[in-house]
């Protein structure tokens, strides 16, 4: 039995085809092309879905689908997507009238956070945290077995915890959010102001085939034993640690996940998140945690897939 899992992103909407035991049989991507409005994107999608059914046929059985922003997993309704423009667009009802097939959808994190489970850690943990730290920070859990939803399928928006009262300035608008600190895009805000000379940094420590500001050069630059960069990330790891604490304090899972391109400069921070967690004075829950790092790029694609199966099959 295959599912099919499918990635909606800001730029392209990624389709794979795996196995109960994660393994990716194969892979379509297309243009998502937002400004074209939802009910184009939903005929393009449901076609893509077909184009797989016709290559395997009765093997495929479900659909699982990851999307940034608000999800209303119940009704299968993207609620709010900021990276697309859209508001309230069904999308589980017209793919499953399209398909015949049964499909779940989830906030991409979730779906992450779900991969991480089933691939990463083999459902070894019951209670499993997993942040995923891109541009922006989203997360997901698993309590007891089951991916945790709130009360309004809101739950792990752990990016928007505030770790700074009045601090900086967030992308949803809020100040001193987690995000508006570890997230990417704010880690080269706070580098930008430290590092002067920006095209001689880049010259010096970018990849070559890739001359920009950014976290990849930020720990090129840490490796090189530039201060400013190890400053950074240090103090990134700090702010990591402080957003982290609070959240393994209310959920005491057992183990936590971190992926996303940040999580690659895991030397750099890591040490000085581990200290704030260390420094926690109801400690037990911080001994027992274990950190994990996933550099799997796929865990959101194919943790759609693996819960679109779960759901199907049980
Ligand atoms: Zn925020």
């Amino acid at each position: 039995m295959l599912g099919i899992g499918i990635d909606i992103g800001g730029t392209n909407t990624k389709l794979v085809v795996v196995n109960r035991a994660g393994k990716l049989l194969a892979q379509e991507r297309f243009k998502t092309e937002a400004v074209k409005g939802p009910a184009s994107f939903i005929k393009r999608l449901g076609a893509a879905v077909e184009a797989l059914r016709r290559d395997y046929g009765r093997q495929l059985v479900s659909v699982g689908i990851g999307a940034a922003g608000d999800v209303d997993p119940d009704s299968g309704v993207l609620r709010f997507a900021p990276n697309l423009g859209w508001r309230n667009v069904k999308i589980v009802g017209p793919l499953e009238k399209m398909t015949g097939l049964p499909c779940a959808m989830e906030n991409d994190a979730n779906m992450a956070a779900w991969g991480a489970y089933e691939i990463e850690l083999k459902k070894k943990y019951d209670n499993v945290l997993a942040l995923t730290l891109g541009t922006g920070i989203g997360s997901g859990m698993i309590l007891g077995g089951k991916l945790y939803h709130g009360a309004t399928g809101t739950a792990g928006e752990a990016g928007h915890v505030k770790i700074e009262p009045g601090g900086r300035l967030c992308g949803c608008g809020g100040k001193g959010c987690l995000e508006a600190y570890c997230g990417s895009r704010a880690i080269m805000a706070r580098a930008r102001e430290l590092i002067k000379g920006e095209a001689d940094f880049i010259k010096k420590f970018a990849d070559a085939d890739r001359q920009r500001f950014n976290t990849i050069c930020l720990t090129n630059a840490a490796e090189a034993g530039n201060a400013a960069a190890r400053r950074i990330w240090a103090e990134t790891g700090r702010y990591l640690g402080m957003g982290l604490a609070g959240l393994i304090l209310v959920l005491n899972p057992g183990c936590v996940v971190l992926t996303g391109g940040v999580s690659r400069a895991r030397k750099w921070f890591l040490p000085a998140m581990r200290r704030v967690l260390g420094d926690q004075q109801i400690n037990t829950p911080f001994r027992r945690v274990k950190i994990k790092i996933s550099d799997d790029a796929d865990l959101g694609s194919h943790g759609a897939a693996l819960f679109g199966l779960e759901r199907a099959l049980k």
